[in-house]
């Protein structure tokens, strides 16, 4: 690679924002080159496994024609669990099973190397296994990255960072302070395969319709939730949890899973399956509070890499094509006006802070401080929530109201119906 080669553009990292933002870009007729350190895009990523489909369809109009998706989702079920119970909230709707479409679980791996081609034929250039060392500074300005390549220095008009969580860049160029143990998570995944009509029929599923579960009540208190996704041929399980919790428990990540698998209520759903890979990633967990300065002369920073995540909503890989999206035309507009410094980049900026990303962001600031500050939120409610309605299911002769009467002062000595209260005021002010 010589070293005075020269980009409008350099895009680190070909995961959902990289690729998002060099695609807009090649096809505005911009010299792209994304640089991913992986031996393909996605052989290095993972996540839990639900892609919210309504970006990638704006940016390559009904994308799942083409795309490697796994199963349209058309359930999302909460589950409640404790001890031998789980409370389930469910919504299922056979809309979700039509085009548009809602959203499909993907396999990144496949996913992501799909997503990156869609860059290339449009024009960019993706060279892989390579990893960016630093981003070159001139004067306070982003001129190109160095790479782990021999004579690999590449210059460009702009750089856009969206290396993901770990955000090494932007912290070694000075952006950001290392992320603290209550910014960012810790994910792990078991994909776990079975024959397809068991996994159809265990989940009540047809065709390619599939099921999505956020489970709370195995993770101990920690901030966090289990995941529960159905694939063509396997299912998606795992779980988040910040590192300042699994920290302070000592917990092993891999022996939390492990009993998560053996829980009484999870293990029928993986009953017979087989492990056919494990993985772990960091999750950026307290969403706007976290976010950096992301437009720098030369440089803007996009995806996880900006901490742009909805813990809430659990959105992550849709904001970052949005903002790779938003990135890659920020950088078309700069080109044109031949002006690459901050300023001339801040229409990034402003189209995020116009955008649901920003907007989501913004009203959902208060959540992870406040799921943090409740750890009962993940153990204790789904507790109570069993154990009341499980009381009030049973038939043994005893009249209903009375029933009721004595299941709530059983509540009232676990938690008060005051510190209940209190609780779900405080959500609803966190999400209003
Ligand atoms: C356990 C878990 C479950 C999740 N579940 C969901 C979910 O169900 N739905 C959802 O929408 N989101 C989910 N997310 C979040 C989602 O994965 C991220 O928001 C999304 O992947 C962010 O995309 P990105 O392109 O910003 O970063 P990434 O996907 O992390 O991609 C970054 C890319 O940059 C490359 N790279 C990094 N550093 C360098 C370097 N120095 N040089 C070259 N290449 C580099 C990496 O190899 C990678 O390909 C989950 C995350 C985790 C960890």
């Amino acid at each position: 690679m010589a070293a005075i080669e020269k980009y409008d553009l350099i895009v680190v990292g070909a995961g959902p924002a990289g690729s998002a933002a060099a695609l807009v870009a090649a096809r505005a007729g911009l010299k792209v080159i994304i640089f991913e350190r992986g031996e393909f895009p996605g052989s290095k990523n993972m996540f839990g496994g639900v892609l919210f489909g309504h970006e990638i369809n704006e940016l390559i109009p009904n994308y799942w024609e083409t795309a490697p998706v796994e199963r349209a989702l058309i359930e999302e079920r909460y589950f409640l669990v404790s001890g031998n119970s789980a409370t389930t909230i469910a919504m299922r709707t056979k809309d979700f099973a039509e085009p548009p479409y809602n959203g499909f679980s993907v396999l990144r791996a496949r996913f992501d190397k799909w997503f990156a081609d869609q860059a290339v034929e449009a024009g960019a250039l993706l060279v892989c296994e390579t990893l960016v060392e630093s981003l070159i500074m001139d004067h306070g300005k982003c001129v190109g990255v160095k790479t782990g390549r021999a004579d690999g220095d590449v210059y460009a008009d702009c750089v856009i960072v969206a290396e993901g969580a770990n955000s090494l860049l932007t912290r070694d160029a000075g952006i950001h302070a290392e992320w603290k143990t209550n910014e960012v998570g810790v994910g792990v995944k078991e994909l776990i395969k079975m024959p397809k009509d068991v996994l159809e029929n265990r989940f009540n599923l047809t065709g390619q319709e599939g099921v999505s579960m956020r489970i709370l009540g195995l993770t101990k208190g920690m901030t966090g939730g289990v995941f529960l996704y159905t694939n063509k041929e396997t299912v998606s399980l795992g779980f988040v949890a910040m590192i300042e919790d699994l920290a302070a428990r000592g917990f092993k990540p891999n022996d939390l899973m492990e009993e998560i698998k053996s829980n009484p209520m999870i293990a029928p759903f993986i009953e017979g399956g087989s492990t056919v890979e494990y993985t772990a990633h960091m999750v950026p967990e307290q969403g706007y509070k976290s976010v950096p300065r992301l437009v720098h002369d030369g440089l803007l920073i996009a995806g996880d890499a900006a901490m742009i995540s909805n813990l809430l909503t659990g959105e992550g890989a849709n904001l970052a094509v949005t903002t790779g999206r938003l990135a890659g035309e920020a950088v078309v507009a700069a080109k044109a006006a031949g002006d690459y410094s901050a300023l001339g980049l801040y229409s990034y900026q402003n189209a995020l802070d116009a955008s649901y990303v920003m907007k989501d962001l913004k009203q959902f600031k208060g959540f992870a401080g406040y799921l943090h500050g409740n750890p009962d939120l993940m153990d204790l409610y789904p507790q109570l929530a069993n154990e009341f309605l499980k009381g009030l299911l049973t038939a043994d002769g005893t009249p209903r109201g009375a029933k009721a009467k004595a299941l709530l002062a059983e509540v009232k000595k676990k938690k008060s119906l005051f510190g209940i209260a209190k609780d779900l005021w405080r959500g609803w002010r966190v999400i209003k």
